[in-house]
């Protein structure tokens, strides 16, 4: 089955061959399964993958063969796609607003876990869910509480999540209705602060105190930091201990088990992108030339606007020799009409850069697949297979 792709040895291997005038992003399986495995080591209990970070079938078949066996789903579309390339997987259904037509669709494929943040969208899952799985376990229903953000990138809880407060009612409800009740939250996306965690998982204990509901699970959501910029390496390891700490120290023998539900923590650092020089394109006021890159923000580099730069760039020419030239700011912009097709702030670019070099930027696994669009025509994204991402 499937079709069986070229592995090449790095980017620089596959740029020589074919030097490609469309944009190219490079999986590397191993950097993947190894990632993975650091999260399984030292998460204190379940890893689950977040599908939206990165729905490519290459990325769910290797974290489920590096052992990753429970995915958040947003959708029916991702519910079809794990049942479809992981049959045994734990499905935890997480987005909290859904149609009905989508519940009764999640029942259909043995979704194990809902969360949930209001009383309306609990009364549309009371009315279509089951107490009890086909295999007769009991269905899990997890409130998903937020707060005031705190080390975020991005802010989640401007859409998702009830206060301490409707948390509190929603638990006592879902455990009254004999669902197995559980909590969950999501600190943001690229926390890198251990306190983001500490501080939810406080709150947690305060909603079980007062709903006097102990909940089986603790989910953690997601957030945990990629490596965005070559002098911040994250420290995943820090995170996972407070973690465990402080769930320890907030339910002391009654803790719940701890799942966790990375997206881009997971993915990020799996993917490196390759972006062609189009044009260097004279600024007219005798300053550095501006890049144009055939990928931009409607491509690969979506979410560089929300989520800020990236300064994790080296520039090659097309016969694969690294330009070493000093670094200088320059402006970037990608492919599309679109004024807002601009990367932010300047980017650190080798002043001996020319027409048709080829920028590799690591660390972009994490909403660019995915979020790519045809816009204007551009966004002929490829996915190519390395061993290793940097050359
Ligand atoms: C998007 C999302 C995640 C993954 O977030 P990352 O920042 O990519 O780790 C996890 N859980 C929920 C509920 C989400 O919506």
């Amino acid at each position: 089955m499937g079709i069986t792709q070229t592995t090449w040895a790095d980017p620089l291997d596959y740029l020589r061959a074919t030097g490609p005038f469309d944009p190219v992003l490079f999986l590397s399986p191993a950097a993947l399964q190894a990632q993975a495995q650091r999260y399984l080591d030292g998460f204190p209990g379940l890893v689950t993958y977040a599908v939206k970070a990165n729905p490519e079938e290459a990325v769910i078949t290797n974290l489920a063969a590096a052992g990753i066996s429970g995915f958040d789903v947003a959708s029916p579309e991702e519910i079809a796609l794990i049942r479809r390339l992981v049959p045994g997987a734990a499905l935890h259904y997480n987005n909290p607003v859904r149609a009905r037509h989508e519940i009764v669709f999640a029942v259909g494929h043995d979704v194990a876990s809902y969360s949930v943040d209001s009383q309306s969208e609990l009364d549309k899952l009371l009315a279509h869910v089951p107490q009890r799985r086909r295999g007769g376990e009991p269905t899990e229903i997890t409130a998903r509480f937020k707060l005031p953000v705190t080390g975020a990138a991005y802010d989640f809880g401007a859409k998702f999540g009830a206060t301490e407060e409707l948390a509190t009612e929603l638990l006592r409800r879902i455990a009254a209705a004999g669902f197995t009740p559980s909590l969950t939250f999501h600190p943001g996306t690229q926390c890198t602060d251990p306190a983001a965690w500490e501080a939810y998982i406080r709150a947690a204990g305060r909603i079980s105190a007062a709903a006097g509901v102990t909940p089986a699970r603790l989910n953690t959501g997601g957030g945990f930091p990629s490596h965005r910029i070559e002098e911040t390496r994250p420290a995943l390891e820090a995170i996972f201990a407070r973690i465990g700490e402080v769930s320890a120290e907030v339910f002391g023998a009654d803790a719940p088990a701890l799942v966790c539900e990375p997206g881009r923590g997971l993915v990020a650092d799996a993917f490196a992108a390759l972006a062609r020089i189009k044009a260097l394109r004279d600024a007219g006021d005798g300053g550095q030339a501006h890049v144009f890159l055939n990928d931009g923000i409607y491509g690969a580099f979506a979410e560089l606007p929300l989520m800020g730069a990236m300064d994790r760039i080296r520039a090659f020419s097309p016969d694969g020799r690294e330009r070493r030239g000093a670094r200088t700011g320059r402006i970037v912009f990608g492919p599309t009409c679109d004024s807002v097709d601009r990367l932010p702030g300047l980017a650190m670019l080798p002043a001996d850069m020319e027409e048709g070099d080829f920028l590799l930027v690591q660390g972009m696994g994490a909403y660019s697949v995915v979020t790519n669009t045809r816009f204007n025509g551009f966004g002929a994204l490829a996915v190519q297979m390395v061993m290793t991402l940097e050359p």
